[in-house]
């Protein structure tokens, strides 16, 4: 018998019947060794249901906006099942507890509601893709992700209790044993068994999260592009395909704000050298990327990554005091308490800069903070560019045209804060 594996599917793999199709085509050809299928919620469902959270959050109807989604995996149901499949009933049975939540969890803070209204999506599309496996011959187990991994309450970016969740993964998932379990991703429940999500797009973590669990030999994360891209396909149209990455360079890659995985995924991975590959989904026997503890990084070409919407603050101490030490010290704190993550900073004679991912609020925010001892500039509409691996020519083809407000390069990052050109 084979180790075990572990297959991702993002929602877009599952958005209509054609591939649903593909994903059990995908899975029958992996069966001959254990495997955990971690999906995601159908095509936007996630979308849609945080625009129902935010309906009931503030008591407006979300009827309406339910009754769309339903019709949406009512749609993909009828194209796959005969109309008296048991199917049908199980994904009432489920909008009919989406529909009593919006009721009985109204009560509660916003990033609560948020888990207990988001993390439907997921039991929709597993108890959809359980049964569809099931008609097409493929035996497979159907778990629930909110018994299996649990957390501290910490709702929207719930933090793992690995211990536990281990010890009851193990007791419901049988790691050499043959047999296909299938479970959601993303979602998961706290030690009092409040449901709670790993935050968006946080179903590669739970992949890894069941791989580490069960000491998986390797996981795979199936996607709409050809493996990990050196440039976003929808920046750039001349983009490169890595056959081979170091685990430390996807980590930095996710830091930088790459979207091809989820930057908590690689830890628990490299934590124990189980391999990850990123593959196409609709060319299942293309090599895709291995990420693994090889440290050669190939090809060397150099990546792109842009993260839209910064805010650039440039602080000025009121006493025209130098920036000191406990200038910085201060400053991280306060914006440690208020929650905000830099994501490039400097320092000069008489000023403090540092930038951040916009959110509303914020001037207020750091002005109440800092504003008494600071005078505080800040620009806003600003894109930042991270290059690792670059040449003096990947700094002219990206930077060159735009205009920059701050830059800063080691040997491997490049990274320049500019107006939005786009
Ligand atoms: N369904 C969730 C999201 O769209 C989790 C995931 O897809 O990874 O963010």
């Amino acid at each position: 018998m084979q180790q075990l594996k572990v297959y991702k599917f993002g929602g877009a793999s599952v958005r209509d019947d054609v591939s649903l199709r593909q994903v059990a085509s995908i899975i029958r050809s992996a069966a001959t060794s254990p495997l955990v299928v971690v999906l995601s919620a159908m095509g936007k469902t996630t979308n849609a249901l945080e625009k129902i959270t935010d309906k009931v959050f503030v008591k407006e109807d979300p009827l309406p906006d339910i009754d769309h989604l339903y019709a949406y995996h009512l749609s993909i149901c009828r194209n796959v099942f005969p109309p008296e499949h048991t199917v049908f009933r199980e994904l009432d049975s489920h909008f009919s507890s989406l529909r009593s939540a919006c009721i009985t969890k109204q009560h509660l803070g916003y990033n609560a509601l948020y888990d207990s209204l988001v993390s439907f999506g997921e039991k929709f599309s597993t108890c959809i893709l359980h049964h569809f496996l099931l008609s097409n011959g493929i035996e497979n187990n159907l778990l629930d992700s909110t018994e299996l991994v649990k957390t501290d309450e910490c709702f929207r970016a719930a933090n793992v209790d690995w211990i536990l969740t281990r010890v009851v993964i193990r007791k419901a998932i049988n790691p050499s044993a043959p047999g296909i379990w299938v479970v959601q991703g993303f979602i998961g429940s706290s030690l009092t068994g409040q449901t709670i999500t790993l935050g968006r797009e946080g179903s590669d973590y739970s992949a890894a999260i069941y791989a580490s669990a069960l000491d998986a030999r390797e996981v795979t994360i199936w996607k709409d592009v050809p493996g990990v891209l050196n440039a976003d396909p929808a920046e750039s149209t001349a983009t490169v395909k890595f056959d081979r990455m170091p685990y430390q360079e996807a980590l930095e890659l996710a830091f930088y704000g790459a979207k091809v995985i989820h930057p908590k995924t690689i830890k628990p991975l490299e934590n124990k050298n189980i391999e990850l590959l990123v593959k196409p989904f609709s060319d299942p026997l293309a090599p895709g990327t291995l990420i693994s503890s090889d440290p050669e990084l190939y090809p060397q070409a150099c990546s792109a990554i842009w993260k839209r919407e910064q805010i650039l603050f440039t602080l000025r101490p009121r006493d025209l005091s130098f920036i000191s030490e406990a200038h910085v010290h201060g400053i991280m704190g306060a914006l440690a308490l208020l929650g905000i993550h830099q994501n490039l900073m400097q320092s000069s004679a008489l000023h403090f800069s540092f930038c951040c991912d916009y959110r509303t609020d914020i001037v207020k925010e750091i002005t109440e903070a800092l504003g008494e001892a600071y005078h505080i500039l800040h620009n806003q509409g600003l894109s930042l560019l991270t290059l690792r691996h670059f040449s003096e020519e990947d700094i002219q083809l990206h930077a060159a045209s735009s205009a920059l407000l701050m830059q800063q390069m080691s040997r491997v990052t490049y990274q320049a804060l500019m107006k939005e050109m786009h």
